[in-house]
């Protein structure tokens, strides 16, 4: 970690009288995660702060430390404006572009706040004061436990602080089996496992927490599963119809198109989720094995992005409609799937 950069984020900190902290839309166990890790860890220095997601986070994270002081724009717009526009440091963690958080970002502009970024995407935009970017670090809790080692914080590890870290890499990390993972990462999970932490619990509540519809949309996705064999990928699909039998809830799809991966041969991997609310619109996710770019596949197709593993996008129109998109684009990656 660059010293000038430390150096620079502790004076920052020092200076700062009100701190907000803001993970992405629809934060995930990573977003959650880093943002309560910071939030624990500036209490620990006698500093408050003021986690502001743009919507809610899964009800599975719920009971990350600290969970319970997140507001959220979407339900409680007026609280999250007021401490925005008095805040003086606002760190964006777990993603590296404002268009991540919605109309929030309008605040973040006018709120003349230092902005600090850390993340582990790529191509971060340029809206930061202070840029921590890592896009070969598997996690944004990784590299928040890095900070905190560099800014000397280490001691200050508790409990509550290193389950909010394990909680970010165990689940950016497909639970330790992405090629992120390093000698580094579990050296890591090592210190955390020395704080105490109850990592099975941890696995449990996130892992072993399902609601009947979420198994329900499950088994409707792998019901759909289509393997296309030239190619070496399968697709799966959730319509709204199907959503709205199984009384769907927002955060019931999650990870199901990593499935899609443990079919023998697979190294690209698609679903595609019609949105309930807005007719019209269908969210897809991607998952491959290996080298082939999801983010770059994401990007030109499907305007989205993300990482090489995991990236996800939009299209306008229904699921059929998608699907025959995605079938006329994938043939002309074939020498990257095969
Ligand atoms: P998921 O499939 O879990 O929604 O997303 C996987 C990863 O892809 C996320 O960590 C995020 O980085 C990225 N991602 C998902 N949707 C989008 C999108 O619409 N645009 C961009 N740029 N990245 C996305
Ligand atoms: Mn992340």
């Amino acid at each position: 970690m660059k010293f000038e950069k430390i150096k620079k984020l502790k004076e920052l900190i020092n200076d700062s009288k009100s701190i907000v902290i803001i993970p992405h839309t629809s934060p995930d166990g990573d977003a959650i995660g880093s943002c309560l890790a910071l939030f624990n860890m500036l209490n620990t220095i006698n500093k408050t702060s003021q986690i502001i997601s743009p919507n809610k986070a899964p009800d599975f994270l719920n009971w990350t430390p600290g969970f319970d002081n997140i507001i959220y724009f979407d339900s409680d717009e007026k609280k999250c404006k007021e401490s925005l526009l008095k805040s003086d440091l606002v760190f964006t963690l777990d993603f590296n572009d404002l268009n991540r958080i919605g109309e929030l970002n309008e605040f973040v502009e006018k709120s003349n706040s230092k902005i600090v970024m850390i993340d582990h995407h790529q191509n971060p935009k340029d809206y930061a004061d202070l840029v921590f970017s890592e896009p070969k670090t598997g996690s944004t809790c990784e590299l928040l436990y890095e900070i905190f080692e560099s800014i000397g914080l280490e001691n200050k590890l508790n409990k509550d602080i290193s389950s909010c870290l394990y909680l970010g890499i165990m689940t950016d990390t497909g639970s330790f089996q992405f090629s992120s993972v390093t000698a580094r990462t579990h050296e890591i999970i090592s210190n955390l496992l020395s704080k105490k932490i109850d990592h099975n619990k941890i696995y449990n509540k996130v892992y072993n927490d399902s609601s009947e519809s979420r198994l329900k949309v499950l088994g409707s996705a792998l019901n759909s599963l289509t393997h296309i064999k030239e190619l070496n990928t399968v697709f799966m699909s959730l319509k709204r119809e199907e959503l709205e039998r199984f009384n769907y809830k927002k955060g019931d799809s999650e990870g199901i198109v990593n499935y899609g991966l443990s079919l023998k041969g697979v190294v690209f991997c698609a679903i595609f989720i019609e949105d309930t609310i807005n007719d019209n619109n269908v969210k897809i996710s991607f998952r491959s094995i290996g080298e082939f770019p999801c983010n770059l596949y994401a990007e030109k197709n499907f305007s989205g992005g993300g990482h090489i593993n995991a990236s996800g996008g939009r299209f306008d129109g229904n699921c059929e409609k998608a699907i025959e998109e995605f079938l006329k684009t994938i043939p002309k990656y074939k020498d990257k799937l095969i």
